[in-house]
């Protein structure tokens, strides 16, 4: 096919995939078993996704290695982690299919670390209690060292190289396509390599391209966590949901915003503020430095807005590790001993690390049921399914999450819901034959590339990009009220202003990063503009969403989802769902630690 004078070549696939990070990477792999053929399309060569950096491990109740554990206390800790608002019929699927997914990954190789009695090896993460929070820390967050998301992802690779999934590596997808009969049926892409353009016509497509801390100044997350997907749903006219959650992770390295794994605080490390005091316990009586992560990121703040912070500028507090002694800080948290002497000069076997909440992760998202089909909402406030559209790993909010994530509830999330949408798109479309691509749709898909292409002067989007980061970090992030928010969205329509204006100075086409850094921008902007109307929509402070103005939880007005939708930048409200299969639904409460 030829447009605005380029040739586009076309691909044929039964299922694309977005994205060959640990989400991806499971489906595509159930679904290449199947015999159906499989495209992953990924902008850098899978094994250098964000899952490769996960640190401290996969979370699962594994009864059969520790008969005082229980999925159902890990889905009460979920549940409570979540504050009430993921939804429960989510939560139990990933809790009970847990151990199965885990013991699947262990069986493909992958190389946990080991009890003395040859079981795998389980740490103690934030949230995790025994007996539905009153009996005690359990060891729930399954590890390999403190290196568990590299050995995911490695081992996921692998088994799809055997499978025989075919990837299209250093690929950008630009947007979905609709076919004939109004369904995703395909997406747009070039080679970043080239520069050539592609469609590749399919019955699914499933977005599964990771989250996009990127929009804070300061976050934890790799250069490519831009949200592609979310903003290829908004451009689509389809909404996301409680994009007002975004995780502060409590120990970002000072500085310079590498994770410290809470696994630290796991094996016992604590934190402390500039009088050399643990202030943990007066904050968190019960759960101390394993308090959830909303939690122990709020008490850090307020220990800095105290004055009690460290450091010339009185900015940050500190990670104590050092007891735990040399040898244990070897063999269970070398990396973090490697990155803490790379980049803030510091070894933890003799000193406290700086640490600082830092954005880390994206609890809202595409709103998805618990196959991965992605949903809206009809006219009446049903739910209604997207045909030929799903999405998982931490772009989709299925919504197991909630408003907190707790620790090694992500990587579960990743296998547990990959394989799930896997299992769908298998039985839905087995024997599916694939609708045309109307050359009007592959047209609209590619209208922002070609946009760009004929910008003759104006703004560079390294400097939109960067004002953009500074918005988010200072007027969305750990605490808010009503009139921060609203200038901060005044900051943002300003650079949605200036962003009419950008400029693409490089045109040519191989490896232009430029070009990508563009498009990256350009979703970017669309999903700061959701976070910040749905944070100010939600008058309440729920998990990770603290209000100034509003500090204590509603549930009569916000025991429920936000859904934005980019059109008039509306928030709607969507119910939370209460109605797990195998057990009876747990009731809000306070959530204390
Ligand atoms: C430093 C760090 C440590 C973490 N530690 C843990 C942990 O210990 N335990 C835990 O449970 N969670 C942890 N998390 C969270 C967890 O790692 C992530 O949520 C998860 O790995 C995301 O996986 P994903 O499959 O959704 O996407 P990713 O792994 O982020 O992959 C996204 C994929 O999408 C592709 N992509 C994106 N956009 C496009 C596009 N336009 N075109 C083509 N391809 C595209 C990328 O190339 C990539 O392959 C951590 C996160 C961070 C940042």
């Amino acid at each position: 096919m030829d447009l605005n004078g380029q040739n586009i070549s076309e691909k044929n696939f039964d299922v694309v995939i977005v994205g060959g990070g640990g989400s991806g990477l499971r489906a595509s792999l159930e679904i290449s078993k199947s015999g159906l053929s499989v495209a992953v399309v990924s902008k850098v060569f899978p094994t250098r996704s964000h899952t490769v950096a996960a640190q401290g491990g996969i979370t699962c109740a594994i009864a059969s290695a520790d008969p005082d554990d229980d999925w159902r206390w890990h889905m009460f800790d979920t549940v409570k982690g979540s504050d009430y608002i993921g939804d429960q019929n989510a939560i139990e699927y990933m809790c009970s299919e847990g151990p199965d997914a885990v013991f699947e990954l262990e069986h493909m190789g992958l190389p946990f670390s080991r009890f003395e009695n040859g079981r795998i090896y389980q740490r103690p993460f934030g949230g995790q209690s025994k007996e539905f929070g009153e009996g005690g820390q359990a060891a729930r967050t399954c590890a390999a060292a403190d290196r568990t998301g590299h050995a995911l992802l490695h081992t996921l690779y692998q088994a799809n190289l055997k499978a025989g999934t075919k990837f299209f590596n250093e690929w950008f997808a630009v947007n979905l396509i609709k076919n004939t009969e109004g369904s995703v049926g395909g997406v747009s892409c070039f080679d970043m390599e080239t520069g050539e353009l592609s469609i590749i016509k399919c019955n699914a497509v499933v977005l599964a391209t990771g989250g996009a801390g990127q929009v804070y100044e300061q976050n934890t997350t790799s250069l490519i966590c831009t949200g592609d997907g979310l903003g290829m749903v908004l451009r689509n006219d389809l909404p996301l949901q409680d994009m007002e959650m975004w995780q502060f992770h409590p120990t970002g390295l000072y500085g310079n915003g590498s994770l410290m794994t809470e696994g630290c605080r796991g094996e016992g490390g604590y934190l402390i503020n500039s009088e050399g005091e643990r202030f943990m316990p007066t904050y968190a009586p019960k759960a101390k430095d394993l308090a959830s992560r909303d939690v122990v990121s709020r008490c850090i703040v307020q220990e800095i807005l105290a004055g009690r912070g460290c450091g010339p500028k009185k900015d940050h507090v500190l990670l104590k590790i050092d007891h735990l002694g040399e040898e244990a800080i070897k063999r269970k948290l070398p990396e973090i001993r490697e990155i803490s002497m790379t980049f803030a000069n510091v070894d933890p076997i003799n000193e406290a690390i700086p640490v600082v909440p830092t954005c880390h992760y994206m609890m809202g998202g595409i709103p998805t049921n618990i196959h991965g089909q992605v949903l809206t909402q009809d006219q009446n406030g049903a739910d209604k399914i997207i045909d030929g559209l799903y999405s998982i790993g931490e772009a989709a909010n299925v919504s197991v999450h909630g408003a907190n994530r707790l620790g090694g509830n992500s990587l579960l999330d990743l296998v547990v819901f990959g394989r799930a949408a896997g299992r769908h798109i298998n039985e839905k479309y087995k024997d599916s034959g694939r609708q045309n691509l109307p050359k009007s749709e592959v047209e609209n898909s590619l209208e922002v590339t070609f946009k760009l292409n004929e910008t003759k002067d104006g703004e560079n989007v390294f400097d939109l990009k960067a004002e953009m980061q500074n918005i988010m970090q200072s007027y969305f992030g750990v605490y808010r009220n009503k009139a921060l928010m609203e200038k901060g969205i005044n900051k943002l329509n300003e650079v949605t202003e200036k962003t009419k204006k950008l400029h693409l100075r490089d045109k040519s086409n191989q490896f232009n990063s430029e070009r990508v850094e563009a498009l990256e921008y350009l979703n970017m902007l669309d999903i700061a503009k959701a976070t910040a109307f749905s944070a100010l929509a939600r008058e309440e402070s729920r998990g990770a969403h603290a209000r100034e103005d509003f500090p204590e939880r509603d549930d009569q007005n916000w025991l429920c989802h936000s859904l934005f939708f980019s059109n008039n930048n509306e928030v709607k409200k969507r119910e939370v769902n209460f109605k797990p299969q195998q057990v009876e639904s747990f009731k809000p409460k306070a959530r204390v630690y």
